[in-house]
């Protein structure tokens, strides 16, 4: 979300000639899974189910270690296999052998076993590592935010690799335990549930568990001086929110807003259906950035985003996408639209329940506000390529198909498909064809024209029949809602 990596056309060729395993022989996984847009991306020959990540983290030195282990299932015979990962490794054991490795790449990390693994063999591999996040960059930047306590790692589509060696994209979900050593009177934060919280000779260790799949971008640590607050919803889910104790004068405005994620839950199953995982809430680092991320369970919440006041409406955003692109997530990065879409039309209907604005005149006043001649247009949210992953069209534009989508089918097919499709892909991965074949599925019209209209032509569509005017007024939750845009953030 805050850079754009151009992969040069050579790697790309190099990644696409990669020699598919023959039947007889072993051979190396590919070194990423096939993302148009990310080709180095994850990787091939296996799939993880589960990370266990044992860790201790010095906040004086932003010194990170530790052992991850890895429960892997290969997916063809393969003779060696990658990891995405920055940080140093000094040890890697595959089903208890020492394995020989090698780096390659911007963050590749190869593994050869000992002996060859059989498509279907299960394999437990074990990375011992260690470094400093803040001194890695990769291709020029860093997913790891230093801060005068600690560090946070957070971010899209990449963060995992200043913190724990993965398969690093959206198709390989894997639960997580993450248990993380700290100096007393620190905290160390993750997602799912806090298992456990003990001390000893100086050190607190922090055990977090995220039962559910969960994607590697999503997996968050953060580590530093917080105040972690309590408490369980009407229906018994845990609620975990924190608080750095350095926020200043922003923290009245990060509680007023993530204070209110149980009831912006609550409201959101109302629309989406049951929530999806064993644990809500948010986190609040003195992080500056200006955006938030949807990681599961527990959003990141950048400071910036304080600086003019609560905002409930984004904490709408990203628990949206608790629904919407952590249960169920893109296939390819290119299909963020399944996330951004949705997540920003989920703060169109808060906005029309608070009385702030209805969806249609939202959508009303994003149409009005960028005239035919406006770049906004020529990017197309079901495919805007890595460049404008996350360009506010894929919010606005995207939102604004939804609305087009509830005025040709009407409210009840509509409400009917944002609460269906969270549980037909629930914990899995889906492209936007899988969203429009769902909706012309449940509402029995045909649907293509209105999505490609929408998401697929590089101009401004024709007015949407039920706009009133030319010159809409602004909505009153207009700002409010623009202010939690994940880009202009250079
Ligand atoms: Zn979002």
């Amino acid at each position: 979300m805050r850079h754009r990596l151009i992969v040069p056309a050579a790697v790309l060729a190099a990644l696409t000639l990669a020699i598919p395993a023959s039947a007889a022989e072993p051979a190396p996984g590919a070194p990423g899974v096939g993302d148009p847009y990310y080709p180095d991306y994850g990787n091939g020959g296996y799939d993880v189910s589960h990370y266990d990540l044992r860790l201790k983290y010095q906040p004086k030195t932003d010194e990170l270690g530790g052992t991850a282990t890895l429960l892997a299932t290969a997916t063809q015979d393969l003779s060696r296999f990658n990891l995405d990962f920055a940080l140093d490794v000094s040890e890697i054991r595959v089903n208890g052998k020492k394995a020989s490795f090698a780096t390659s790449g911007a963050h590749e990390l190869e593994v050869t076993p000992a002996t060859p693994l059989a498509k279907g063999q299960r394999a437990t591999v074990v990375v011992r590592y260690s470094g400093v996040p803040s001194d890695v960059e990769v291709d020029g930047f860093t997913s790891w935010h230093r801060t005068p306590d600690g560090g946070v790692a957070a971010n899209e589509p990449e963060a995992a690799w200043w913190w724990f060696p993965s398969n690093d994209h959206p198709t390989d979900k894997a639960t997580y335990d993450v248990s993380v050593a700290v100096p007393d009177g620190t905290t160390a934060l993750s997602n799912g549930t806090l298992q456990s919280q003990r001390s000893s000779a100086g050190w607190t260790r922090f055990a977090w568990r995220s039962d559910k799949p969960q994607a590697t971008y999503l997996a968050t640590l953060a580590v530093g001086k917080f105040d972690v607050v309590k408490d369980t919803t009407s229906s018994g889910l845990p609620v975990i929110n924190a608080y750095s104790k350095d926020l200043g004068a922003d923290e009245g405005a990060a509680r007023a807003s993530i204070e209110r994620s149980a009831e912006v839950t609550e409201w959101l199953e109302g629309y989406f259906g049951p929530y999806p995982f064993n644990s809500v809430g948010g986190y609040a680092p003195n992080v500056d950035a200006g955006y938030a991320l949807e990681t599961q369970t527990r959003p990141f919440y950048g400071k910036r985003g304080w600086a003019n006041g609560s905002n409930v409406s984004v904490v709408v955003h990203e628990l949206a996408h608790q629904w919407y692109g952590d249960s169920v997530s893109v296939r390819q990065w290119k299909d963020i639209w399944i996330n951004e879409g949705f997540a920003r039309y989920s703060q169109w209907l808060w906005s029309e329940d608070q009385g702030e604005g209805t969806a249609q005149e939202l959508s009303d006043y994003a149409y009005a506000s960028h005239p035919a001649d406006d770049p906004f247009w020529t990017v197309k949210p079901g495919d805007p390529g890595p460049e404008n992953q996350f360009h506010a069209a894929v919010y606005d534009r995207g939102a604004m198909a939804l609305q087009a989508l509830r005025n040709e089918i009407g409210d009840e097919d509509f409400f009917a498909i944002l609460k269906g499709w969270p549980q037909q892909h629930a914990d899995g991965n889906a492209k936007v064809r899988d969203f429009v074949t769902y909706a012309e599925k449940v509402s029995g019209e045909p649907l293509s024209g209105l999505f490609d209209t929408w998401l697929y032509e590089p101009s401004k569509p024709g007015a949407p029949a039920l706009s009133a005017s030319d010159t809409p007024e602004r909505p009153k939750s207009w700002k409010k809602i623009q202010e939690t845009n994940h880009v202009h953030e250079h």
